[in-house]
């Protein structure tokens, strides 16, 4: 059972998660927590400040003095770990710089003061709980720091929760790599934690609680009448992920989907709500598009040649650079001698661009939006790129590329950034509103 930033952001929220929890007992679960909402995003500032000036952290003592006195814990709880954070501010701002592993490690405290506010209110509401650091019952990861992946498993963790006391309430987002250093797993990360130890520990079934009913058919922020999802498949679930859909780590299916566990997804507010359950197969023969992703600050990079025109090799050529650069590429749209491709992060981009430039002319488009269009049902309707674009065109939504996957789980599009909520809306309205899915 995964409790969000949100679940756990105020003693009341807490509460609330400890009846949850209480609930469900039988099952035995293991708990994986992440930061207070909004904690992660103070230690980020908290973190880039500290270079230049001696970081006050008494805002970040406060919040969680208050939790633990309305929660009735005892009042020394977090006196260590404030210790140690102050003492990393101060060392960052001795020797005037922040580098990665340092970064990681100021952002870990989140998770870590979180995880024992939890465990000390569980035990106080009469569940006896202990708080465990991931890397204590041997999460691992690579040195990535930011972004870091988890190591395979091979029983460790298994054999280290086998030796904890009472319930387990473990850090999300944070591990360790091989030579001790803490890592995170990137923003988000406590989903892909929580998949990980479900799969070590063969879990029935993944939760993630959070504060809405489920996986919507768009975010909520953009489209407020979108509606919980009451099943869908890993393959939707991984699409949406990937393109922009918070409400889950894109890597967070993969554990799931290598044990074929059930993740379902519920309302920490609303616990009897039935959620979103998210299986191997979900095929609604009537349904034709299961949900609307978007992704803001979207960047394309345009690559042309024309002396690469009848001449193998012009992909490899532009992959590779992306590849020695490590950027991750997201869509692709060819033709013989042009390439469109999309990308998140546009880190080491204008050394990429520099050796693209080489063999071909490069222009760069930052601030683009990306809707994506997801359901099983797409492969077997031959009408749905029609009904894609046509709302899109009757609203004057600019399309800048498109592609429809080979596994025909998806549309994608780009489109530009100030058209992206509106472009969002027109797809709802004509999957979801108009004609409802079921009409298809
Ligand atoms: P948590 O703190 O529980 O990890 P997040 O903020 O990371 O919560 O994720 C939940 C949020 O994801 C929701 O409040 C919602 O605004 C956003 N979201 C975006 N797309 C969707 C979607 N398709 N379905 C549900 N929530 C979504
Ligand atoms: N606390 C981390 C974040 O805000 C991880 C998470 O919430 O999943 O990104
Ligand atoms: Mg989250």
């Amino acid at each position: 059972m995964k409790f969000g930033g949100t679940s756990l952001r105020d003693a009341a929220a807490i509460r609330s998660v400890c009846e949850i929890v209480r609930s469900r007992m039988d099952s035995h679960p293991v708990i994986v927590v992440s930061a207070h909402s909004g904690v992660t995003d103070r230690l980020v500032g908290l973190a880039e400040s500290a270079v230049a000036s001696t970081s006050a952290i008494d805002d970040l003592v406060e919040r969680h003095a208050k939790i633990r006195e309305e929660l009735g814990i005892r009042e020394d709880l977090h006196g260590e770990l404030f210790h140690e954070l102050q003492d990393l501010c101060r060392g960052i701002h001795l020797v005037g710089e922040l580098s990665p592993r340092s970064r990681d490690y100021i952002l870990s405290f989140g998770e870590r003061l979180s995880a024992r506010t939890v465990a000390a209110a569980m035990t106080a509401a009469g569940l006896p709980a202990s708080a465990i650091d991931s890397f204590d019952i041997g999460v691992r990861t690579d040195s990535r720091f930011g972004n870091a992946r988890l190591a395979p498993d091979e029983g460790r963790i298994l054999a280290g929760l086998s030796d904890i006391r009472g319930l387990p309430v473990v850090t999300g987002y944070i591990a360790k790599d091989a030579a001790g250093n803490i890592t995170t797993l990137g923003r988000n990360g406590s989903d892909l934690s929580a998949a990980y130890l479900g799969n070590a520990i063969d879990a029935d079934e993944i939760q993630i609680w959070t504060d809405v009913d489920g996986v919507l058919t768009a975010d909520p922020r953009v489209v407020p009448s979108a509606r919980p999802i009451a099943e869908m498949s890993y393959d939707e679930a991984a699409e949406l992920a990937n393109h922009g859909g918070k409400v889950l780590h894109p890597a967070s299916l993969a554990p799931a989907i290598q044990k074929s566990i059930p993740v379902r997804v519920l309302n920490t507010h609303r616990p009897d709500s039935a959620g979103t359950l998210i299986v191997k197969q979900s095929d609604d023969p009537n349904l034709v598009v299961r949900c609307i992703a978007h992704k803001r600050r979207v960047t394309i990079v345009n690559v042309e040649s024309s002396r690469m025109l009848a001449q193998s090799g012009f992909l490899a050529r532009i992959f590779g650079c992306f590849q020695r650069w490590n950027i991750s590429v997201d869509m692709v749209a060819t033709s013989e001698i042009s390439v469109s491709i999309t990308l998140d992060n546009t880190e080491n981009l204008d050394d990429a661009v520099r050796e693209l430039e080489d063999f071909a002319t490069v222009s760069v488009e930052h601030d683009l939006g990306l809707v994506c269009v997801v359901g099983h049902g797409i492969k077997n309707r031959l009408g749905v790129p029609a009904r894609v674009l046509d709302p899109l065109h009757r609203t004057g939504v600019v399309v800048r590329m498109i592609s429809l996957g080979a596994l025909k789980v998806n549309v994608s599009l780009v489109v530009d950034g100030a058209d992206l909520d509106r472009a969002v809306r027109a797809l709802h309205d004509e999957f979801f509103e108009v004609g409802g899915p079921e009409h298809g």
